[in-house]
């Protein structure tokens, strides 16, 4: 079956780079009929923390990325341990003892001498006795695991035929000195277990990718198909890393975007298909292809999600509204006629709170002073409320007749007056729905 993961490190909130890995994740299995798993990598101790986690399972839940099982690394540390154990057995792992401010120096070595920064495999040539003295002088050493110095090749699902040389990576640490399993080994074990098929990821992970090849094979467990998906880029291009702590998901909940625009962007942006609005998950999954993606760094624009979380507001029914307006105080008689009035005029669902306090209240006039006069004309011949769909036409043609005005230079100024604004629903619409106005 096809089995899929997302698996963040609750370390922080999740950012619109991290929705990309998860919802192509989600969509794989979803239009397979497979299964999705929410995968916390929390090896970390120090940095991993539940109110974290807890936060991403929220935002996840908020855009609707349902996941089948949750699983966590912190409750698999046995496995980790006996899967070490047959590495260490099978002599893929060994120990080794350099400091980072030794391993530094003898990076800025070979780097000097025009060489691959490539660890040098000291510790795998030690002898027992040398190996135990440095146990006894630095402590418990940290393990890595040994790399057969082949080509690993693989079919990417965006990035097509890779080959890397194990020769030109280093061993892959796996166990820290203090016994911290890091994620490369938790990360193998739990995509053998789970029978993981497909994992997209960030292109940041190609070179994990191929020393995760090897380390699969030898713990005996299937190689999923992978995917790396090009990282996001600000619009200009400019690197995004540094402002993905303003892009979390929390933050876009915050500024009133809705879910179905930023999954709609995400699902497409990046591939040879066009961007659309849609309103439902199944539409998504449908039209969802990860061979359209392409390698390039790809732009992303939170502008964009705007104009699309506006358009998806307008597509929904009263019944999707209801409670919001009934919070918001719009009485339930008029309420239906209220949201199909205003309901194309809003950027975030939160702006139905100003419209609302327009019809209550009414709003000052908005009047420009060569149409002080105009207006005034206009003033006398408002027709008495209660208004009805009619009042506007009734209104503006009386207007039209007494000043001779017409098209804009009519319609306009009686909007601004009426309304307080230059812009809003069709004014035949509104004009029923003002509870007061101060004309
Ligand atoms: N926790 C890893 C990360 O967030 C997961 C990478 C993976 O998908 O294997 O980068």
């Amino acid at each position: 079956m096809t089995t899929t993961r997302f698996a963040p490190s609750p370390t922080g909130y999740i950012h619109i780079g991290n929705l990309r890995t998860a919802l192509f994740n989600y969509l794989i299995a979803r239009k397979a009929g497979g299964q999705f798993i929410l995968r916390l990598d929390d090896t970390d101790p120090e940095r991993s923390k539940q109110e974290y986690a807890d936060a991403i399972m929220e935002d996840l839940e908020w855009l609707g990325l349902t996941w089948d099982r949750v699983e966590k690394q912190s409750d698999r540390l046995d496995r980790y341990q006996a899967a070490a154990d047959e590495l260490r057995a099978s002599g893929r792992l060994y120990e080794c003892f350099e400091t980072p401010v030794e391993l530094d120096l003898k990076r800025k070595k070979q780097l000097n001498m025009g060489k691959p920064p490539v660890y040098d495999r000291s510790g795998l040539h030690l002898s027992d006795a040398e190996r135990e003295a440095l146990r006894q002088e630095r402590g418990a050493g940290h393990w890595r695991f040994k790399l057969d110095h082949e080509r690993i090749e693989w079919t990417d699902g965006i990035l097509g035929d890779l080959s890397i040389d194990a020769a030109s990576v280093s061993d892959p640490v796996l166990i820290r000195g203090d016994g911290q399993f890091l994620y490369t080994p938790a990360s193998v074990c739990d995509d053998i277990d789970f029978g993981i098929t497909n994992v997209v990821r960030g292109s940041d992970h190609v070179t994990n990718t191929a020393t995760q090849i090897q380390i699969i094979k030898a713990l005996g467990g299937n190689v999923p198909e992978f995917a790396h998906h090009s990282l996001l880029t600000g619009p200009q291009g400019e690197a995004l890393s540094k402002r993905l702590g303003t892009l979390s998901l929390r933050d876009l909940r915050a500024q009133g975007l809705e879910p179905m625009a930023i999954l709609s962007h995400m699902a497409r942006l990046g591939s040879s298909d066009p961007i659309e609005l849609r309103t439902t998950m199944d539409e998504l999954i449908d039209g969802f292809d990860l061979s359209k993606f392409g390698s390039a760094p790809t732009k992303f624009d939170l502008e964009d999600l705007r104009p699309l979380t506006a358009k998806y507001i307008g597509t929904l029914p009263y019944e999707a509204v209801a409670d919001l307006l009934a919070e918001t105080g719009v009485p339930a008689d008029i309420a239906p006629a209220f949201w199909e009035a205003v309901r194309g005029n809003l950027e975030t669902r939160a702006d139905v709170a100003d419209w609302w306090a327009l019809c209550r209240d009414g709003a000052d006039p908005m009047i420009a002073p060569e149409d002080v006069g105009f207006v005034a004309t206009a003033k006398e011949l408002l027709p008495a409320q209660p208004w009805t769909t009619d009042s506007w036409k009734e209104w503006t043609t009386a207007v039209k007749q007494a000043t001779g005005r017409k098209g804009r230079g009519l319609f306009m100024p009686l909007r601004k007056a009426l309304s307080g604004r230059d812009y809003g629903p069709d004014m035949s619409h509104l004009m029923p729905l003002l509870q007061n106005h101060r004309l």
